[in-house]
């Protein structure tokens, strides 16, 4: 068996690696690096050519699978990181690509931005609890974990020389607000018919703790809104567009006590999509995805009785084309007024550009005399003790840390080692472009 690791082995981002086993390839995830797509100025910089973009570090360089027999790409979830660069690679290989129900519809949604539409017609939806054959060989299942986004899976690829677990991302949840618990059961039995390689993130794992359940961050939530609400004033709440559960979390933490508006793009599609899935019900509250419905509904709503609302956008990394960061530049007729109120249910993904980009945001709301309220929220990712618990349960043979640099690597090296691993022999630190034959 052979592993080729191919994008976020050097960096946090562009999720992709490829394993083959006697001359087929399965590659899981195909990614974009998100910090390189923010900086792509305009347009036209978005819009280069493929092998421009791949120079530049926003998408993986996929050169070393030309020609190559791909049996299946397999998408862990839909987070960007993992999936946004499928419209870009995914045509050459000519062959299914496989991910959950609520998965493919975020790839659907990209595919239709990038006037790829074509391409819809390799996918295929694989749930958890599924397994697809890919050839004699090689058989793919999904594994139901816990994460920040529904439809999110461990890829346990079967394979005659044992079986490939693929974690990227994940966190364990033994109380989630939407869906079920990891399927321990699962893993466990996997374990027992012999893991010859894991990969995994390594996002969070300098983190010395696990991390909490996201029913934590609902009383964290609800706590914040019923204060927020004790002033007659504008409270604005802002999380990840993706973030199904956290959604549903803040209206019902509403309790039908304010308007809610859904304000931005990327919340009204990620919404729709929700909604399809029977993930989500919006019990009155109402979505505005164009600049236009929205400048319409801060006129006709917010304005007239701001007291009255609670405006949930988009922008929680202060994105400067995201809603909040527009309201605080008084790009719109509405503008905030001392003492409204900004809850971020979220955290910096601590890149240099986003943490300039909310340095920006939050100056602005300060000049105006907003209130914030910052970290009303618990992460989607695995910290040092919760990858201890999944390499003891899982048992796998070789284990290669991905989804981060080499200092995040290296960091989930450390904690293999402690846990019996040797680098080099059974542990792996991989970069971007690297392949590795498994003994
Ligand atoms: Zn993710």
């Amino acid at each position: 068996m052979k592993f080729y690791a191919i994008g976020g082995f050097s960096e946090v981002g562009k999720n992709m690696c490829a394993v083959e086993i006697e001359g087929e390839f399965v590659i899981f995830d195909m990614g974009v690096y998100m910090d390189k797509i923010i900086q792509l100025e305009d347009e036209d910089e978005r819009n280069a050519p493929t092998k421009d973009l791949i120079r530049m570090g926003a998408l993986p360089d996929d050169g070393i699978l030309d020609g190559k027999k791909v049996l299946a790409i397999v998408l862990a979830h839909g987070h960007l990181d993992h999936i946004a660069a499928v419209p870009r690679l995914a045509e050459k290989y000519n062959c299914p690509i496989i991910g959950t129900d609520y998965t493919l519809e975020v790839v659907k949604k990209i595919l239709r931005d990038e006037k790829k539409k074509e391409l819809e017609k390799a996918l295929y939806v694989l749930n958890a609890g599924q397994t697809a054959k890919l050839s004699k060989n090689l058989q793919v299942e999904m594994v139901h974990i816990t994460h920040s986004i529904p439809g999110s899976c461990l890829i346990a690829l079967h394979t005659p020389e044992g079986i490939v677990t693929y974690l990227n991302d994940y966190k364990l949840d033994n109380n989630p607000t939407l869906g079920d618990k990891p399927n321990y059961k699962r893993y466990k039995e996997l374990a027992k018919k012999g893991i010859k390689l894991h990969i995994s993130e390594c996002v969070r794992v300098e983190e010395e703790a696990r991390t909490p359940p996201e029913y934590v961050a609902k009383v964290l939530v609800q706590d914040a809104i019923d204060r927020a609400y004790e002033d007659p004033s504008l409270v604005v709440i802002t999380t990840f567009s993706s973030h199904i559960a956290r959604l549903r979390t803040i209206l019902a933490a509403n309790k039908g006590r304010r308007k809610v508006l859904f304000c931005g793009r990327s919340l009204s599609e990620y919404i729709k999509i929700a909604e399809k899935l029977g993930l989500m019900k919006l019990d009155g509250a109402e979505v505005f995805g164009r600049r236009k419905t929205i400048e319409r509904a801060f006129d006709s709503i917010v304005s007239k009785n701001p007291s009255n609302c609670l405006v949930v956008c988009t922008g929680n990394q202060g994105e400067p084309n995201a809603v909040l960061s527009r309201i605080a530049r008084k790009e719109f007729k509405f503008a905030f007024e001392k003492e409204d109120q900004v809850i971020f249910s979220s955290e910096v993904i601590p890149s240099p550009i986003n943490k300039a980009n909310r340095f920006t945001l939050e100056r602005d709301l300060r000049e105006q005399g907003v209130r914030i309220m910052d970290h009303v929220h618990v992460s989607g990712h695995a910290r040092r003790e919760d990858h201890r618990d999944m390499i003891r349960m899982l048992k796998p043979q070789n284990i290669i840390p991905s989804h981060g640099h080499m200092e995040k690597l290296s960091s989930f090296a450390a904690l293999a080692t402690e846990e019996g691993y040797f680098l080099g022999k059974n542990l792996h630190i991989l970069y971007d472009g690297a392949v590795l034959e498994i003994k």
